[in-house]
């Protein structure tokens, strides 16, 4: 038995139209899941790209800026495909600026999604799965800033080093009831959220400079990180924050 095989599993990724989150939709399909992709923008693209695989893919519109409807999302969810054995909370965003000038609106903004609704989405998903006796991986998005404290991020910092905490918490909580929580932290990849600094040549050249694998990751880069905490070959793994960053981390 191939212990990585994601046949008959049902994952729901948030924000799965681009990005990260898309390519780990994608490469969960090509393990075999059947995808619910959550999010506030139609994900029609990858959706193709899912049924080209031969898994099924339903997707599901949602603001995750609040935890209002997650209940209803999730009953939704397993009302299409069955009940959620993965989740992977993905859907993420950042605001910048000076600590100094910092609002209050952009801290709760990213705190909400990043933070809250990925707590309460995970207890929404996980009370399931007890009160169904399945068992469960939740896979949540973390960053290097889970590590690092960045700069002109102090939302962003604060959201994803509670994303690391709580991922061990949780996987402290629920590792006896048989749901594995990890993280993963990607490095520097190549999305909409990092548009602009891809754009900024010096910018650019600084943050490869530092990357010892010399290039930017693209989505698809994170997928066998998501596999393998969505599998069975990860049984045994509770609370890691898996880096997939280059080697950043290691410089
Ligand atoms: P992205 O391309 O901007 O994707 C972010 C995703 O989150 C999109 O699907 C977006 O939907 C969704 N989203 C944002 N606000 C939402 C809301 N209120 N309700 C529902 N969905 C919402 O960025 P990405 O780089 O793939 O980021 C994905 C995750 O990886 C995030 O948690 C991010 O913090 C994390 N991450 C990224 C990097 C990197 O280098 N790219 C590094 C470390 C961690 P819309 O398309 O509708 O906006």
């Amino acid at each position: 038995m191939n212990p990585f095989d994601l046949s008959g599993k049902t994952a729901l990724v948030t924000g799965a139209n681009t990005g990260i989150g898309q390519g780990i939709a994608i490469g969960l399909a090509k393990a075999g899941a059947n995808i619910v992709a959550v999010g506030r923008t139609p994900a029609d693209q990858t959706q193709k790209c899912i049924e080209t695989t031969g898994s099924r893919c339903v997707q599901i519109q949602a603001d995750l800026s609040s935890t209002a409807g997650l209940d209803n999302m999730v009953s939704d969810a397993e009302a299409e495909l069955g009940p959620i054995d993965i989740l992977v909370n993905n859907a993420g965003t950042i605001k910048r600026n000076d600590a100094l000038a910092f609002t209050e609106e952009d801290w709760d903004t990213v705190m909400d999604l990043n933070l809250k609704t990925l707590f309460f989405l995970s207890q929404c998903v996980a009370k399931r799965m007890v009160a169904q006796s399945r068992p469960g991986k939740i896979i949540n998005i973390a960053s290097m800033l889970s590590f690092q404290g960045g700069i002109r991020v102090a939302s962003y910092t604060a959201s994803k080093s509670g994303v690391a905490g709580l991922t061990k918490l949780l996987a402290n909580e629920w590792a006896t009831k048989r749901i594995c929580v990890n993280a993963i932290a990607p490095g520097y990849i190549a999305t909409n959220n990092t548009a602009a600094l891809q754009a900024d040549e010096k910018r650019n050249q600084e943050i490869v400079g530092r990357i010892p694998a010399g290039r930017w990751g693209q989505p698809e880069d994170l997928s066998g990180a998501a596999v393998f905490l969505a599998s069975g070959a990860s049984d045994y793994v509770h609370g890691t924050v898996l880096a997939v960053d280059g080697g950043w981390l290691a410089r």
